[in-house]
């Protein structure tokens, strides 16, 4: 059998995991990117143990280990100094634990590692991917580089190419649409009195939600530890957010009110005036499909399932993803022929119901942390706290952060998803099914 060209549509998360596993799986990879540099801008973000299970399948988490922050738990603080969510991996299994990462160095360690292939990678930088068509023995790619226009050939191609994706087969897809309520964010030094091994959270309702998320440090400064902070906001507010000096200190009030110690160094923050915090906004879409790929065609990442934030999964979906579609890969290609429908029907077993676990709740709880319902934040307040009291749903509540869940009573193992021994290995879906629930 001839060695398979895939395309990747987008060096994000998904595209840049899937493209090392496929290199070193011995495939050829083009990566197409719309920007001419990688430079990711976008808030820090957790990635959970199920994150770093492929990390270390993927031979990079050491790396990054270096560079991001060690996360013991999250802890959801309310005005009342109550916990109202107080959620730690090891309660979910031994030894686990979450890496709060800024994005331009879960890129760097991407990309580090992809160097190592690079006999099997083409790049096309600057190259934006704009209609895809399936023909009988391969796909053509149709796009756009410095305004002019190029077509390819391939054996496959995946969709990596983000949330607002336009590539994603129309046919598949059951939402897409925006969330009303996003998040303006910061990058800034690392807060000195919040414990840096925590990822907090602090609400008041469902209209008042902030993070700080321990973000490590970048691989061009190493030593500044950074955190992240998240505002959540109706999107129609985002673009006036901190816009002048009376909405700073409107702002600061808010949380003096509730939480006079973080705002003390916000205050702090905001008042050097050498070094002022830059804040963007984050938008969010929900995404839904009825299936991930079919022949040549395959979506990935944000663009096959994108949701909000809340739960902290998406990369850790993408990277799972990418995880998945090598394993398919792999036991679809076992008789020197490439079986397009088994490595599909293998992909939707891996990936079909933790996606679709990971959506439902995502959808069920976001209202209660970022709505206008006036129920939505009392309801939560009430039942939470009761649920943590129960050993059986605090473990729940820690696998499901963790980003094991494949459902409401299985789980994945972290060891199956990080194990790698050489070119040959497999985890075989259909001999060792996915663990139980123990
Ligand atoms: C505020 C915020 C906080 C978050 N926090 C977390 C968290 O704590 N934990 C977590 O796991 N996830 C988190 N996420 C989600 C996470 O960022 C995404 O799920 C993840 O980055 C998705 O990766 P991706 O590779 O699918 O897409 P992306 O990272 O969006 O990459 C898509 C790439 O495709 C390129 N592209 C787009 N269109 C084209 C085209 N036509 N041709 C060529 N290239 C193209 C883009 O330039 C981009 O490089 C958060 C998201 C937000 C907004």
């Amino acid at each position: 059998m001839k060695t398979p060209h895939f395309a990747i549509v987008g060096a994000g998360t998904a595209g840049l995991a899937t493209a090392i596993l496929l290199a070193r799986a011995g495939n050829h990879v083009t990566i197409f990117e719309q920007t001419d540099q990688l430079s990711p801008v976008g808030a820090g973000l957790l990635l959970q143990p199920a994150g770093l299970a492929v990390f270390e399948h993927l031979g990079v988490l050491e790396h990054a280990l270096k560079l991001g922050a060690k996360v013991t738990g999250l802890e959801g603080q309310l005005p009342n100094k109550r916990l109202l969510v107080n959620s730690h991996y090891h309660q979910a299994g031994h030894n686990l634990y979450g890496l709060g990462i800024h994005r331009a160095t879960l890129c760097h360690v991407l990309t580090h590692k992809l160097a190592e292939y690079s006999s099997h990678v083409t790049w096309r930088m600057g190259h934006s991917i704009e209609r895809i068509q399936e023909q009988q023995n391969e796909v053509r790619l149709f796009g756009s580089q410095q305004q002019q226009s190029f077509d390819a050939c391939f054996d496959a191609v995946l969709i990596a190419n983000g949330a607002r994706s336009q590539l994603r087969p129309q046919a598949w897809v059951k939402v897409d649409q925006a969330y009303p309520w996003g998040a303006a964010w910061s990058i800034v030094p690392e807060c000195p009195t919040l414990d840096p091994a925590i990822l907090h959270q602090f609400y008041d309702r469902s209209k008042i939600m902030m993070g700080v998320l321990p973000t490590g440090a970048i691989p061009t400064a190493p030593q500044q530890r950074l955190s992240s902070v998240f505002w959540s906001l109706p999107t129609s507010q985002l673009q006036s957010f901190l816009k002048d000096e009376s909405a700073k200190q409107q702002w600061l009030k808010q949380v003096a009110d509730r939480w006079p110690d973080v705002a003390e160094w916000l205050t702090q923050l905001l008042s050097n005036q050498q070094h002022q915090p830059q804040w963007l906004s984050a938008q969010y879409r929900d995404v839904v499909m009825s299936q991930f790929g079919q022949g040549r065609i395959g979506v990935i990442g944000d663009a096959a399932h994108a949701m909000s934030p809340q739960l902290g999964q998406g990369a850790n979906m993408a990277l799972l993803d990418a995880w998945a579609f090598s394993q398919s890969l792999h036991a679809a290609k076992q008789n020197q022929q490439m079986d397009w429908s088994a490595l599909w029907q293998h992909y939707h077993q891996y990936r079909g119901s933790s996606t679709q676990f990971y959506q439902f709740l995502s959808r069920l709880l976001t209202p209660l942390y970022q709505s206008n319902h006036w129920w939505a934040g009392g309801l939560r307040d009430l039942t939470f706290p009761w649920m943590y009291q129960i050993p059986y749903f605090r473990k729940e509540m820690a696998i499901t952060i963790s980003g094991l869940k494949t459902g409401l009573f299985q789980q994945l193992d972290y060891q199956q998803v990080a194990q790698y021994a050489g070119k040959d290995h497999v985890f075989n879906a259909k001999t060792e099914s996915l663990p139980e629930y123990e």
